[in-house]
């Protein structure tokens, strides 16, 4: 059976055409469950009915005309319980309704499944049969299994076959583009890596010279496919082959070829994207925005981002915020070509794209932008006062950095110092890794623009969702994988070129502070810190007695991110100067959510009673063992998140530039007695649920209720 789904899955989401996909579809559902007629609607949610697409068994004149209501006949009743209907004689159930023009008053059995994709129904497949019988267990298990795979290509089949663009020259392109990247990277990485590591390179060049796999993409794009179409369905039908084989390794090649096929779309999008003029002012749409698109696009006229991947935790997300950037990420029904050029509203709080829209829908936009731009300028004029709330208790507000542009910025926002600067920004956009003298140049900049500040600098945390265009890192689970501090204590020659770079950068500052990422276990520190100490000893031998007194040993502290540390605070606290709260990481982790995944992202959610009270309970260790805490993930850009964390004794927020203003005004309207009245009932609330909506209540009566969704 499972072999009969796999083919009838693959060969729907290769076919050229929605209408012809879904008729050798309702065919072979058919014949493989052995019945007399099977049929597919589709939901068009703006109409609120299902239109009949394709059926075998039901009258042809009726495919694309007739259509049922979300609340009519069987087919509605299916979608509106969201789960099969299997029964015996159709006509006399009290939903059927009759409709002579599809012909089907001689069957009786009927079976429908819904076909759901991200809790919204995209169709209705059915089966009928002239005996009245209830169809077995085995038959709706087959229909259920098909429907949910369906949704997956059904939702790229719908976006994409809409798209009309003849890609065969832009294929070409990046193929060459691909293959000189791929020679270039293992050029450079030879000097830096071992060979058997460069090995990935050839396995890519191999499958990017194959003549099978180009000439199917090929065959693909003259059937009318656009060219990154064609390329994910020959990928993905190379990867379901890779899968099912046998061998492990020739298994593993499927994510090679995944990465591969990444790589190329990638280089299809930017090829196309440069052979256009882009607008003064526009909003950038991809099917992947990363971080490096983001940077590379933020000083061209850049208004917001809407990206088909990701998902509101993820780092393009978090660089999008540092800029001042509204992100639509995670959203997988859109048919990208058809908004080439078209003018939109982005609502980054309501998660909305408006496309051409109309002249009443420009006017409330503007009034709702007006109101913003008011806001802003209220609680700017508190941003060089102090953090400091009615009754006198004080906060140190920090911002986080690592992008350069911005960068000015942030040091005229009435911040203390940098609570975070991500070192990974900086060596994204490149061909390969900095220099230590650059990287010094690039660190020095940081310390002298803070100086007398602290500027606490992470060591390179690459891995998750972040990755770098010379330095391939293929998983299946990127997140519990290759990330962090295991990168680079695998690879002590980039983390002692970093280090020894950054205490270069703080000769005669003094301000500089080392953070380390990923940090899962006390072995881990261990190690940093004797890198670390190495890559002192070794600066110290090399400079001379005068120079010596100006290299400082700077403050070392770990990043708490990862759940297994918050029950080894105790051994931290002995070996480490002091602690920076991840909330982003330390949420997906111990959540189980992963953070770039816009199917779960409903899951994530700083204000779960299990965060809150892990964040309550490192906040009192660091208390008890006296280290310095502060945390950098991006709850405490939040109004609500800044109130909870100030309550629960965190000493210092690091946030994006654009917050500062906005924490201060809230911190500077607030009573700290009440917040404690505050967290007290918000710890001992059960869900999510009752956490916000009664945080919402408490910032409504303080008077801050702008604040609850203010970026
Ligand atoms: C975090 O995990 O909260 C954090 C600040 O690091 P990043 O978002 O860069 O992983
Ligand atoms: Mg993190």
């Amino acid at each position: 059976m499972l072999t009969i789904l796999r083919r009838i899955v693959l060969e729907f989401s290769q076919a050229s055409e929605l209408d012809q996909a879904l008729m050798h579809l309702v065919s072979q559902v058919k014949e493989a469950l052995a019945t007399q007629c099977c049929s597919v609607y589709l939901a068009d949610h703006q109409k609120q009915h299902f239109l009949l697409m394709a059926s075998n068994g039901l009258a042809q004149d009726a495919f694309g005309r007739t259509s049922i209501g979300f609340t009519e006949g069987l087919v509605g009743l299916v979608g509106q319980r969201e789960e099969p209907i299997n029964i015996a004689n159709a006509q006399q159930h009290p939903d059927f309704i009759h409709a002579p023009e599809v012909q089907e008053d001689h069957f009786q059995a009927f079976l429908g499944t819904p076909i759901i994709h991200q809790r919204k129904v995209l169709g209705i497949l059915t089966v009928q049969q002239e005996h009245a019988r209830v169809f077995t267990e085995n038959e709706e298990a087959f229909l259920v299994t098909l429907s949910a795979q369906l949704a997956n290509a059904l939702v790229n089949v719908e976006a994409q076959g809409l798209l009309e663009y003849h890609g065969k020259q832009s294929f070409d392109n990046a193929v060459d583009r691909t293959f000189a990247e791929f020679s270039q990277m293992s050029e450079k990485l030879k000097k830096i890596i071992s060979d058997s590591s460069l090995d990935i390179f050839d396995v890519y060049k191999q499958l990017l010279g194959s003549d099978n796999f180009k000439v199917e993409v090929i065959a693909k794009i003259k059937q009318g496919w656009n060219a990154e179409s064609a390329l994910k369905l020959i990928v993905d039908s190379y990867v379901v082959k890779f899968e099912a084989l046998d061998d492990e390794y020739l298994r593993e090649r499927a994510y090679d070829i995944k990465d591969l096929g990444n790589r190329l779309l990638n280089n299809i999008q930017n090829l196309a994207e440069h052979d256009q003029q882009l607008p003064e002012k526009f909003i950038l749409v991809a099917e992947d925005v990363s971080a490096a698109m983001l940077a590379e696009h933020q000083h061209l006229g850049l208004l917001g981002i809407v990206s088909l991947t990701g998902s509101n935790n993820s780092h393009t997300a978090i660089l999008a915020k540092a800029l001042n950037i509204p992100a639509i990420m995670g959203v997988e029904y859109l048919a990208i070509r058809q908004l080439h050029q078209k003018h939109a509203i982005l609502d980054g709080y309501a998660y909305q794209l408006y496309v051409t829209p109309g002249e009443a829908l420009i006017s409330e936009y503007h009034y709702i932008l007006a109101a913003e731009h008011q806001l802003q300028a209220q609680v700017k004029e508190v941003e060089h006062l102090p953090a400091l709330t009615k009754d006198g208790h004080s906060m140190s507000l920090l911002v986080n950095a690592g992008l350069s542009s911005g960068f000015e910025y942030s040091q005229n926002v009435g911040a203390e110092g940098v609570g975070l600067y991500r070192t990974e920004i900086p060596f994204m956009n490149r061909s390969c890794f900095p220099s230590e003298l650059e990287q010094t140049a690039l660190y020095r900049q940081v310390l002298e623009s803070f100086s007398g500040k602290p500027v606490t600098m992470r060591t390179l945390d690459v891995g998750g969702d972040k990755s770098l265009p010379y330095f391939p890192i293929i998983e299946a689970n990127p997140f519990l994988g290759w990330r962090g501090i295991r990168i680079t204590l695998d690879h002590p020659e980039i983390f002692l070129v970093q280090i020894r770079a950054m205490l270069r950068a703080n000769y005669g500052l003094g301000n500089l502070a080392i953070m380390l990422p990923m940090i899962s276990s006390i072995t881990e520190v261990d190690e940093a810190i004797r890198l670390i100490n190495q890559a002192y000893y070794e600066l110290s031998s090399e400079l001379s007695s005068h120079e010596r007194e100006a290299l400082v040993r700077p403050k070392i502290g770990v990043m708490i991110e990862v759940p297994s540390v918050i029950f080894q605070l105790e051994d931290l606290a002995d070996k480490v100067d002091f602690f920076s709260v991840g909330s982003n990481d330390l949420t997906q982790y111990l959540l189980a959510v992963d953070r770039n995944n816009s199917r779960v992202a409903s899951l994530y959610d700083f204000y779960h009673p299990a965060v809150l009270r892990a964040l309550q309970y490192i906040a009192q260790i660091s208390h008890k063992r006296n280290v310095p805490l502060s945390i950098c993930g991006e709850l405490a850009n939040e109004a609500t998140g800044a109130l909870l964390l100030m309550a629960m004794g965190y000493k210092k927020l690091s946030m994006s530039a654009h917050s500062i203003a906005k924490v201060k005004w809230v911190i500077r309207h607030v009573e700290y007695q009440k917040l404690q009245q505050i967290l007290t009932k918000v710890l001992s609330l059960k869900n999510t649920v009752s956490v916000h909506s009664y945080m919402h209540e408490q910032l409504v009566e303080l008077g801050l209720g702008d604040f609850v969704h203010a970026r």
